[in-house]
């Protein structure tokens, strides 16, 4: 089976594993360090704090700001749960904005009209968290625009688009945002095996970001609440979680940063390609934009005319290991007892019905990749 993703590891890569295994701390060291200051000067932000998953980082994001019982949380219905999951476990009311069926990221129209609609009723949300689906950002100088009017956090899930560019900066500069959070799963951009970070710009932001995925807890005498410096001491200062990421899995992260323009090259390269030799096809290709330059996470295609689930699984049959991104957050079982239906959010269901996610990743060789575009035309034609 072909996979719809799939991590590149070489032998450096291996290699600065074994170094850390054999010669250096393998957690709370100079990689993770290493590591989170490399993907700050990558991103063009101010600071990184790393945490060992990008749902990790999602959960710290939202403590970060404050979210807790009072509170609401938007986002969208077309990504993983994660991005709705971290605002839950804080204990914030979940609500979501539909998609542009064009971009499949946050409608920005419909997120304004929403906003109009909260400001009225008292509800408006504490942060947004918005999804840069496949690895094309959202149109974030519009929505910060609307943070700066409304009042509210915007949390960039870029899970999808390390190594895209959105008006000639990197996605994690967080020009347009408070934080960012990235995840290094193997599926992702670059990968750690398990990872995650969170970008930001505001040294007072970081520090709590950095305070909340390490248990609550500091020994940096400046941030002290009391003045006891006696040379055992640390202080637990809020209620945060055991997020670190370890140095062997850093340095793997770091390893892999090294390579994120081959990765990010090859990846468009084969969406390019994919984009010519399918379009003779009864499918909707995703779309280029001209102020944006995608990570392409994911090369997501909808069935025109025909019944999704017929090709998904005669694709697999023939050895194609497509996929779907996303089943709509609000249609699952966990969300629906929070009321949410079926109906609710028609653009994200509807693009749901069609959407299949063809195979893409670095190292696809041509023969692997000629056999989903012709087990495409066979089961499409
Ligand atoms: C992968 C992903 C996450 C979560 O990342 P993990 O590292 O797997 O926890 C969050 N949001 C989106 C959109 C993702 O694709």
């Amino acid at each position: 089976m072909i996979p719809y993703g799939k991590h590149s590891i070489v032998n450096t890569d291996i290699d600065a594993v074994i170094d850390v295994l054999k010669n250096h701390p393998i957690t709370q060291g100079a990689k993770v360090k290493q590591f989170a200051a490399s993907l700050a000067e990558y991103c063009q932000a101010n600071h990184c704090v790393t945490t060992n998953s990008g749902s990790a980082a999602l959960h710290v994001a939202c403590l970060a700001s404050g979210i807790s019982d009072d509170d609401w949380v938007w986002t969208v219905p077309n990504s993983f749960v994660a991005s709705a999951n971290c605002a839950v476990q804080c204990g914030a009311k979940i609500d979501f904005v539909d998609i542009d069926p064009i971009t499949r990221n946050i409608d920005v129209n419909l997120l304004e009209s929403k906003l109009i609609e909260a400001k009225r009723t008292g509800k408006i949300p504490k942060a947004v968290i918005v999804v840069h689906f496949s690895g094309l950002s959202c149109e974030m100088s519009k929505i910060w625009e609307l943070s700066q009017k409304f009042g509210f956090y915007v949390i960039e899930d870029a899970a999808h688009a390390l190594g895209a560019f959105y008006k000639g900066c990197p996605v994690g500069s967080c020009q347009f945002s408070h934080m960012t959070i990235l995840s290094f799963h193997p599926v992702k951009t670059i990968t750690s095996a398990e990872g995650g970070a969170i970008t930001c710009n505001d040294k007072t932001l970081a520090t709590k970001l950095n305070l909340y995925a390490n248990i609550g807890v500091t020994r940096d005498h400046s941030l002290f609440v009391n003045q006891n410096f006696e040379p055992w001491v640390y202080e637990q200062q809020v209620l945060g979680c055991n997020y670190r990421l370890s140095d062997v899995h850093a340095v793997l992260g770091l390893s892999q940063l090294d390579r994120i323009e081959e990765f990010v090259c090859a990846r468009t390269q084969l969406a390019n390609s994919y984009m010519n030799d399918l379009k003779s096809l009864p499918l909707k290709l995703p779309i280029v934009e001209a102020q944006s330059k995608s990570a392409w996470h994911l090369f997501v295609v909808e069935v025109v005319g025909h019944d999704r689930s017929e090709v998904f699984k005669r694709l697999r049959e023939k050895g194609i290991g497509v996929n779907v991104h996303y089943i709509p957050i609000h249609t699952q079982p966990f969300y629906q007892q929070f009321g949410f239906d079926w109906g609710d959010f028609p653009v994200s269901e509807q693009y749901y019905r069609n959407a299949v996610t063809l195979p893409l990743f670095p190292n696809m060789s041509d023969i692997e990749y000629d056999k989903v575009v012709s087990s495409l035309h066979e089961v499409m034609d």
